[in-house]
Order: C-alpha cells, then sequence, then structure tokens
C-alpha cells in the first residue's frame, strides 16, 4: 500500500539525528546525496529550480534561506532520517527535506511533484516553523498539493473529492495542527486520499474566487498571524461561512453531478 500523506500528517521524524552522510553535488550544493547515488542527485537538481520558482510564486515571497534537499538513495539512509519508510519525501521539523529511494524506483514520475509539494512544506517552515497550532491542516496540506499542481494529492481524482463532498464526508475544517498531536484524514471519515484532493480543492477555490484576498490572507499567515485572525482580516468572516460557498456549489451544480443530471425527475401523478 502506498502513502501518499507526507511527513506532514503521517510520519514522526527523526528530527535529531545527525546528516553527516550526506555530500554536496558538484553541480548544485543544495543538493545534498548519499555517497554512490549521485546520478538521482542530478534529476533532483535538475527538477529544482522549477520546483523552487512554483512555491515561491504560489507563496508570492522568496525562500527565507536557500532550500537544501538531502537525497537518501538507500531505504537504509532513509530509514535513518524518518520514522515511515514508505513515504516518497517529508521535510523533518529542523527544515531538512529528505528524499526517498521510491523517488528513483518505482516513484520515479512523481518526484517533480513531490519536491514541490515538500518544498511549499520547507518554505512555509523556514518562516513560521512547522506543526504551527493555528494553521488548519486541510490548509497546510491544500495550499501545498495545490502549489505542487497536485502532487501529493495525486491518488484520488477531483471526481472522488466530490463525490466524497456529496456523500457528506467533508474536511473537518476546524482541525488544527498541534506538536504533540497530529489530526489524520480518518477524523473526517476520509481516507487520506480524498483528504487531500479535497482539502487542494478548497484552498484552489479560494484562491479562484478572489487572488488578492487570498495573496492577503497567506502573506498575513506567513507573518505569523493566527490564521482565523487573518482570514476574518482579510474576508471579513470565518473561513468555515466562506467555504460553505464551496460545499453548497458541489452539492448543488450539475458539473460536479454528472450521474444524476442525466435522470430525468419522474412526473408527478
Ligand atoms: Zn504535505
Amino acid at each position: 500500500m502506498l502513502l501518499s500523506g507526507c511527513a506532514l500528517t503521517v510520519s514522526h521524524p527523526r528530527a535529531l539525528h545527525p546528516l553527516e552522510n550526506f555530500v554536496p553535488l558538484p553541480a548544485d550544493s543544495r543538493v545534498q546525496v548519499e555517497p554512490g547515488y549521485e546520478a538521482y542527485g542530478e534529476r533532483v537538481a535538475a527538477a529544482l529550480p522549477d520546483a523552487i520558482a512554483a512555491v515561491e510564486a504560489a507563496h508570492y515571497l522568496p525562500f527565507a534561506h536557500a532550500p537544501r534537499v538531502h537525497v537518501c538513495g538507500s531505504d537504509d539512509c532513509f530509514r535513518r532520517y524518518v520514522l515511515t519508510p514508505k513515504l516518497s519525501a517529508a521535510v523533518v521539523p529542523d527544515n531538512r527535506l529528505i528524499l526517498s529511494p521510491n523517488l528513483d524506483g518505482r516513484e520515479k514520475h512523481r518526484l517533480s511533484a513531490l519536491l514541490t509539494h515538500e518544498l511549499a512544506h520547507l518554505h512555509l517552515g523556514q518562516r513560521i516553523g512547522h506543526y504551527h497550532s493555528t494553521l488548519p491542516i486541510w490548509f497546510h496540506e491544500g495550499w501545498a498539493s495545490l502549489t505542487a499542481d497536485g502532487g501529493g494529492a495525486d491518488y484520488a481524482t477531483d471526481a472522488q473529492a466530490y463525490a466524497a463532498i456529496r456523500a457528506g464526508r467533508r474536511v473537518n475544517l476546524g482541525a488544527r495542527d498541534t506538536p504533540d498531536k497530529r489530526h489524520r484524514a480518518g477524523a473526517s471519515q476520509l481516507n487520506i486520499f480524498e483528504f487531500y484532493r479535497q482539502s487542494m480543492l478548497l484552498v484552489g477555490w479560494l484562491r479562484a474566487q478572489d487572488e488578492s484576498r487570498f495573496k492577503a490572507l497567506v502573506l498575513a499567515v506567513q507573518d505569523n498571524t493566527d490564521f482565523e485572525i487573518a482570514f476574518w482580516n482579510v474576508y471579513g468572516q470565518g473561513h468555515a461561512t466562506r467555504l460553505a460557498g464551496f460545499f453548497d456549489g458541489v452539492q448543488s451544480d450539475p458539473i460536479f453531478n454528472d450521474n444524476q443530471t442525466v435522470q430525468a425527475a419522474p412526473a408527478k401523478p
């Protein structure tokens, strides 16, 4: 079973483990490679500029510090740093991004997308830290997935996310990240794939509705403003109230509801 959830939701990283086993890639010292896996490192270096540009554009700010990516070519390497070795990539709390050998193997095609998703977490982590208590997890993961153009939310389709909403399985908008207890998708009866996809659709809807307001919101969040306060300041209402507009649209709009529109309503007697 593959896990699409990134370390922020499903892993408990070994934060303090030293990183002495990595060496800088000659072509790009931002990429730190496990010795012997330089070819993997070269692929990461090739994907890095676009990934950084996507994150900085989506966050409307440059990285506070040049990001570093640690590339594990072996399972042993990845296991030393991340407690959930099935993960494809992970950001750990002290802003070290570790990539797993999966992204050089069976999940090779996901490298760019997951690198971007994790760099989005790293970017925000540099400014406000990780496990920030005021940021709802749907926003945290939805924004990273949106930034990565679906990366990290790629095991469920939009249609599946809409179907879950119509079936009454909605993201718990109130769940927040806390250092001691990470909220999981199960808390809202969604599977992890539906949770990521629905979260991405929520954040994408906010941005599409009014990008200037969305930009004001995320700049405030990145300046360490409490999420709820920032949301009220920008939108003049709470986020649950605002997002009811998204849910109502999914519930009523025929374009989200293909299966039912083809059936004519029965004639009244
Ligand atoms: Zn994530």
